[in-house]
């Protein structure tokens, strides 16, 4: 099974795609995650990549597609992929489309997040993250049990560079302007399923709506 998350920066994409991984026994692939963690390492993608990265500017759809390819290939991936961030633009959803098509299969959900921008300003300057395996908090709804020490792990949780205030702004407008539009794209493709989620207030919430949605439309099972 195939799944896209998409919606906003803040809107939850990486909290509730890894309670959907958990839900349905299908690993998620964070597009995000890969390249800060191939920033954090100093490889050559990470060189290549940290001036879009922290600037809040989409990477080249080239660099995203050798990714997103090799990971299908992997042997995690047999079961299916939830992808978290990807696509991004309406080309990357058509390379999306190649690539799985390629496989002899098809992408069969699209989950869209929504939350008001307020919100989502909030979220964003209280979230942090763990820069080891990549677990997210939030100051204010979901703080780490030990002071700043990932719960999971133990290392230090950091602000990512792209959720300091100056950067926030400036990744809303790059989504309203290049990945909005996929928004149209998906709904007006014939016999994809899409499920809209209101991720607005506590993460619960959230979780409880997206849950309901999921087992209506039966991809999850009680
Ligand atoms: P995210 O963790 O999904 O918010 O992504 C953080 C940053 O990584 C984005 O602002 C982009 O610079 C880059 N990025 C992640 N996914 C993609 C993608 N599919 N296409 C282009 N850039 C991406």
């Amino acid at each position: 099974m195939y799944i896209v998350f998409l919606g906003p920066p803040g809107a939850g994409k990486g909290t509730y795609s890894n309670l959907t991984s958990k839900w349905l026994g299908i690993p998620v692939i964070s597009t995000g995650d890969i390249l800060r963690n191939a920033i954090e390492n100093g490889t050559p993608l990470g060189k290549r990549v940290e001036i879009y990265v922290d600037s809040g500017e989409l990477v080249p759809d080239e660099v995203i597609e050798k990714l997103v390819d090799e990971t299908l290939d992997s042997e995690a991936a047999n079961k299916g992929i939830i992808f978290d961030g990807f696509p991004r633009t309406v080309n990357q959803a058509e390379i999306l489309h190649r690539l799985i098509e390629n496989r002899g299969s098809k992408l069969d959900l699209v989950i869209e997040l929504y939350a008001d921008d307020e919100e989502i300003v909030q979220r964003l300057s209280s979230r942090r993250v763990c820069p080891e395996c990549n677990a997210i908090y939030n100051l204010i709804t979901g703080p780490p049990k030990n002071d700043s020490k990932c719960d999971i792990c133990g290392t230090e949780i950091v602000q990512r560079e792209d959720d300091k205030p100056e950067t926030i702004q400036h990744r809303l407008n790059v989504y309203r302007k290049q990945t909005a539009p996929l928004l149209e794209f998906y709904h007006n493709k014939a016999g994809l399923k899409c499920i809209i989620v209101d991720t607005n207030g506590l993460p619960d919430v959230g979780r409880d709506a997206l849950r309901k949605k999921l087992l209506e439309n039966e991809v999850i099972s009680e």
